[in-house]
């Protein structure tokens, strides 16, 4: 639960402490953390709650990011549905082979969430209610910013059909998402991004999908090791979310997204088996080239904080909390520069401990993007060194717990373990022929 030390240097001239802009995981959790220091704190989405994010997502929850939600007192068991819970991982590859691994326990759980983003979001709203100085603003979108010289000191922005008002703090927070218009506005550049290998994603949600290896609820990822995954994920209430993902200078969807998802989950047999008699029950959203990077993330009188700053591919399903985990920083950053430390130093200090904290899984996501969806081993690769790594409970284990950022990414990729999955790949195949041949 938010435990925070009180700062406070009152600015009679400012209507706020600090303006956040965009009222999903970065801003909420942030104006949580900055409320529970007693801050006075305004926060404004544009959207109305409950809502689903605009750009769209298909969420999926890991440990770890379920682990920040109880430090701002969100309850799981106000988002948790049992068939969200997903304690196993099927991978199958270009129907070559396919392998079952399960959840290791990550700060206390031992399954992925799936749930629905338009009731989270709502909740992280709805818990901001617990702290008296901050006040919300749903319904309410920016549209400009305000300057003292080059400081940024404020918003402009209306309530929907409501003349425009002008709103100052001392500090602004661009929490608005990959598109960002805080961004725009201040001129935050791209300061590092890889888009060798992008990738374009669609999903629609699905009933009556047939259980995935005899569990209803398990994720599962099918490749064709050709450019395209299908991913699958149980969410609330018996549905499914599925998911084309493909890289992206291969898809052309001809003005019909809904007819390029539906041959695109045609294209791999294992998982169109798996829609037999299933309904798809909402319609396809998605987003096309998906841009990996960083922004610049402060200057004078403004910070920006979860996809504003740090945009990557929902592969790994890391967006949520990273967003979070952004925001703690930029919580203690602020609560530094309010305490009396120059702006320029808490921010640079924002920056490298969000670059640190961010940086090896981005690297990672972006390398898999590369081997995944772009590269093509021939078959006998596949059937033999890549069956081996995936099979392997080590590199399993490894995998998992990467995603869950309980073991640093680099580990993955590491000689050792790979060489070892290699090893007793070709071990457990070998006592297979042997074992037939006495029979
Ligand atoms: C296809 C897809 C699948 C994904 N799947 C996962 C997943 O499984 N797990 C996971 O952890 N992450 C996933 N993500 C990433 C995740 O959705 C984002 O990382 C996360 O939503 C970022 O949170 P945020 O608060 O930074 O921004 P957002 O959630 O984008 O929220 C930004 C808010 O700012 C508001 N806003 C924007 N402009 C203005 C304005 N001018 N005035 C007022 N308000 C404004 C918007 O209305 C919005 O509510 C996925 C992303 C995509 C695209």
């Amino acid at each position: 639960m938010l435990q925070a030390p009180p700062v406070h240097r009152y600015d009679p001239r400012m209507d706020y402490d600090v303006i956040v802009v965009g009222g999903r995981p970065a801003g909420a959790s942030l104006a949580a953390r900055l409320g529970a220091r007693g801050l006075r704190v305004l926060i404004v989405d544009r959207a109305t709650f409950p809502s689903p994010p605009s750009v769209p997502s298909s969420p999926i929850l890991t440990p770890a990011t379920m682990a920040l939600l109880d430090d701002l007192g969100v309850d799981e068991a106000a988002y948790h549905d049992p068939h969200g819970r997903m304690p196993l991982f099927r991978f199958a590859m270009a129907e070559a082979f396919e392998t079952l691994m399960r959840v290791p326990e990550i700060a206390g759980r031992d399954y992925l969430l799936g749930v629905d983003r338009h009731l989270l979001d709502h909740l992280l709203w709805t818990n901001l209610s617990r702290f008296e100085r901050v006040e919300r603003r749903h319904g309410f979108a920016v549209t400009d910013l305000l300057r003292d010289g080059d400081r940024v000191v404020g918003i402009r922005g209306s309530a929907r059909g409501a003349a425009p008002i002008e709103l100052r703090a001392r500090a602004v927070i661009g929490a608005d998402g990959r598109f960002s218009l805080v961004a725009r506005r201040v001129g935050a550049e791209v300061v590092h991004a890889d888009n060798r290998h992008c990738s374009t994603t669609y999903f629609a949600e699905w009933t009556g999908v047939l259980p995935v290896h005899g569990q209803s609820s398990s994720a599962f990822v099918c490749t064709d090791a050709r450019g395209l995954d299908i991913i699958f994920f149980a969410l609330p209430g018996g549905r499914w979310s599925i998911n084309t993902h493909a890289r992206a200078d291969r898809v052309d969807i001809a003005g019909d997204p809904q007819r390029y998802y539906l041959e695109a989950l045609q294209q791999i047999p294992s998982a169109w088996r798996h829609l037999a008699g299933a309904q798809q029950i909402t319609s396809v959203l998605g987003l096309k080239q998906i841009a990996n990077g960083y922004r610049r993330a402060s200057g004078p009188g403004w910070a920006l904080c979860g996809d504003a700053v740090h945009y990557k591919d929902p592969i790994d399903g890391q967006g949520i909390y990273d967003a979070l985990l952004g925001a703690r920083l930029l919580d203690s950053a602020l609560a530094a520069w309010l305490a009396g430390e120059p702006w320029e130093r808490a921010m640079e200090r924002y920056s490298s401990e969000l670059w640190q904290a961010t940086h090896p899984m981005f690297l990672s996501t972006t390398g898999r993007l590369g081997r995944e969806l772009y590269q093509e081993p021939p078959k006998i690769v596949i059937r033999t060194l890549l069956r081996w790594l995936m099979c392997d409970p080590a590199y399993q284990e490894c995998f998992l717990r990467v995603l869950g950022r309980d073991c640093p990414p680099p580990r993955l990729t590491s000689p050792a373990l790979i060489a070892g999955a290699f090893a007793r790949g070709a071990a457990r195949d070998l006592a297979a022929v042997l074992g037939r041949g006495r029979r």
